[in-house]
């Protein structure tokens, strides 16, 4: 990272002047929070195509489309999560996670602390304002006792999240508060948090003069500013390299709408994070290469493609469709982790009834060299059928040079049109292999690998031994090379 000297900064250059003007009410300190984000971002000197910002719902979250950079507004409560798969998939990027109060400690309060938890290189910016802003002045899990809001007009008798101590619980690595009334500090703590490796936490108090001030006549936003002023003690470094903060938080009862509290940075400790301990994990047990002469012809001959090996090959989308009860749903979970174990990009997407056995389930996986844009494919290139249902169901999907694989004794299939049908005794070959009918999904996986080399053998062989699908890593893969052995060349 680059810090670039605190040069002026022109606001213009990183908003989306065309989504002006903003929907923020007069007063409401989110925007405060915006500009020193922006600050921030300006003495980092960090290009845009650098940063992501990911926000949820709420008032919050809704700066997150005026500024003029890769943005993900996403579902409620749920920004840690796109966030996480962000990251994972590109570290080199910082991204920035805007949520609320509402947003990241009720509905998303269970993924705001296995983020923490997990230690995912993230700055998680929680915006506080202490009620639901957007969907007009409910109470929220920051509403502090006493407080007054739409469902509470005698005042809340909850107690109130405390946002820093839960993160800290839960593992987060840094964890700071800052408040509107302070922006210039306010930039300092988001410099350090998007400086710091691995998951940091700000909680900002800001101001809902239009909900929470007017419900607890606590005036318009300057007066509100001045309330939070005279009410903070400020951290100093000093006591944020200590591991133990004393009144992080505050340990007197926080009855009233303005409690005493602490800002600055409260913790911080170096930890690894999640994607560095994933890259030292696959570091430590390299993956094999991805197809081994002999193992990449066989899917694209299998589709009349002519990629050969070592070219990059396009995607191979495969839907595994049966009942649920069958292992439909781990296989095509096999068969991703070993396109993936194998070096290649790979997706898994499930689907299946609310009955926990005998309604209808789906696998679908798509497995590509290149970048895969989207998890679902409205055709496939091959289709394994377990139960005539779902042979009813997707068949009209394949593609007419695709694959098909049917368990010949539940599919009668009446015509081909044109697409190579292979129909097997799926289900008889398990219960020849395992004397039971469990353990058809490794025999039809078996078969569509044999058929498409969509994954190498030996990857989805590491991948059935690791998982021991019912228990027994021989028993599983007994079953799979059965599959194999079914259209194996005679
Ligand atoms: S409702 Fe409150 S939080 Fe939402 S924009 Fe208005 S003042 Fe800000």
């Amino acid at each position: 990272m680059t810090t670039a000297a605190a040069s002026q900064i022109d606001y213009r250059e990183y908003l989306r002047l065309d989504m002006m003007p903003h929907i923020l009410c007069p007063g409401c300190g989110h925007g405060i929070v915006l500009k020193a984000i922006l600050r921030a971002i300006h003495r980092l000197g960090l290009r845009r195509e650098e940063v992501v910002f990911v926000s949820g719902i709420g008032c919050s979250s809704r700066i997150v489309g005026y500024v003029d950079f890769c943005t993900l507004h996403t579902t409620h409560g749920r920004p840690l999560t796109f966030a996480t798969g962000l990251k994972l998939a590109r570290p080199a990027l910082h991204v920035i996670v805007i949520t609320g109060d509402g947003d990241g400690l009720a509905i998303g309060g269970n993924h705001l602390i296995h983020a923490a938890r997990r230690n995912v290189d993230l700055t998680c910016l929680l915006l506080n304002n202490a009620i639901y802003g957007m969907t007009g002045g409910q109470g929220a899990p920051t509403t502090p006792e006493g407080a007054r809001s739409s469902i509470t007009p005698g005042g809340a008798i909850e107690p109130a999240f405390d946002a820093c101590r839960l993160a800290l619980g839960a593992g987060a690595s840094f964890v700071a508060r800052g408040l509107t009334a302070q922006p210039l500090q306010l930039d300092d703590l988001i410099v350090q948090a998007m400086e710091h490796k691995g998951f940091s936490f700000l909680e900002v108090l800001s101001d809902c003069p239009e909900f929470f001030g007017r419900y607890n006549d606590l005036g318009r936003g300057p007066e509100m500013l001045q309330a939070q002023r005279s009410h903070v003690e400020w951290i100093g470094a000093a006591l944020a390299e200590k591991q133990y903060v004393p009144g992080l938080g505050s340990d007197a009862p926080s009855h009233g709408a303005a409690p005493a509290f602490n800002a600055g940075v409260l913790h911080r400790e170096a930890r690894p994070d999640l994607g560095a301990q994933l890259a030292q994990r696959a570091k430590a047990a390299p993956i094999a290469p991805a197809r081994r002469p002999g193992l990449a012809a066989a899917p694209e001959a299998a589709r009349g493609g002519t990629a050969a090996s070592g070219t990059a090959a396009g995607p191979m989308r495969i839907r595994l469709a049966g009942a649920g009860g069958q292992g439909i749903v781990l296989a095509g979970l096999l068969l991703a982790e070993a396109a993936v174990a194998a070096g290649r990009n790979a997706t898994h997407a499930q689907a299946y009834g609310p009955e926990s056995r005998g309604g209808a389930s789906k696998a679908e996986v798509i497995i590509s060299d290149g970048e895969i844009e989207f998890p679902c494919a409205d055709r496939v290139d091959a289709l394994v059928a377990l139960t005539r249902e779902a042979y009813d169901r997707y068949v009209s999907l394949l593609e007419p040079d695709g694959t098909l694989v049917v368990d010949r004794d539940q599919v009668p299939v009446e015509s081909t049109n044109g697409f190579a049908c292979h129909a097997l005794p799926i289900a008889a070959t398990a219960q020849q292999a395992l004397g039971t009918t469990m353990g058809a999904n490794l025999v039809a996986l078996g078969a569509i690998v044999g058929l498409t080399a969509a994954a190498p053998v030996e990857a989805v062989e590491r991948v059935v031994a690791a998982r021991r699908p019912g228990g027994s890593a021989e028993r599983a893969l007994t079953a799979f090379r059965a599959g194999l052995a079914l259209v194996a060349p005679s």
